[in-house]
């Protein structure tokens, strides 16, 4: 469970998406990072590589309290981007939070590989309560237009078994959701609309 003081850590938020079927098995919460310095070509997101502007600056705390306020009606939490590992402490406060309040699980997309994680402190005690990384830079010329891999070259990091291959094989290509404000938002694999 994250400290008084962790939970008042600040976090650059992109957006977030309070029930979302297509971002790792089951109904999740998704949380986009704002800022990310990787630089792979092809991104699809780089309204979220700023890191110093865009998004909202909230605290760690207040999101994991929205997020456990809705816990009965979610499977779990992704945390993607941007890169969340480029804001490791707000990540690891947030993940130890729903950890140790909830049943919730917890995966992390990434740009940063599995060795450059471990072998960076800070990176590595933010997943530390994820049941899934998937990690890696996206790879355009490897691009897949399925699943939580962007690029077959990400690796599926196993932390728990909470997260089989059928589970990860059975999450849907991409979905279209309205917003509060009546507009459309797209989440996952855009080959899939198209
Ligand atoms: S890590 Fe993700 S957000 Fe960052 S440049 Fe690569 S694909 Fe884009």
């Amino acid at each position: 469970m994250a400290g008084v003081a962790e939970l008042t850590t600040p976090w650059r938020v992109h957006a977030v998406m309070p029930r979302s079927g297509a971002n790792g098995p089951g109904t999740r919460y998704v949380v986009w990072s704002q800022g990310c310095s990787l630089g792979c070509a092809g991104c699809f997101n780089p309204e979220t590589h700023e890191a110093a502007r865009g998004g909202v600056v909230r605290s760690v705390g207040e999101v994991a309290e929205e997020v456990l306020a809705a816990a009965d009606r979610l499977e779990g939490v992704t945390l993607t981007g941007g890169e969340p590992l480029e804001q490791p402490a707000a990540v690891a406060a947030f993940c130890a939070e729903v950890r140790a309040r909830s049943g919730l699980g917890v995966i992390v997309l990434t740009g940063f590989t599995r060795r450059e994680i471990e072998a960076d402190a800070a990176r590595a005690a933010a997943v530390a309560d994820a049941d899934l990384v998937v990690a890696g830079r996206f790879n355009p010329r490897l691009h897949l237009a399925s699943g939580l891999r962007g690029s077959s070259n990400k690796e599926h990091w196993h932390r728990t078994g909470r997260y089989g291959t059928a589970e990860l094989a059975a999450v849907p290509e991409a979905e279209i959701a309205i917003g509060d404000d009546g507009s459309l938002i797209f989440t996952g694999m855009r080959e899939a609309l198209r």
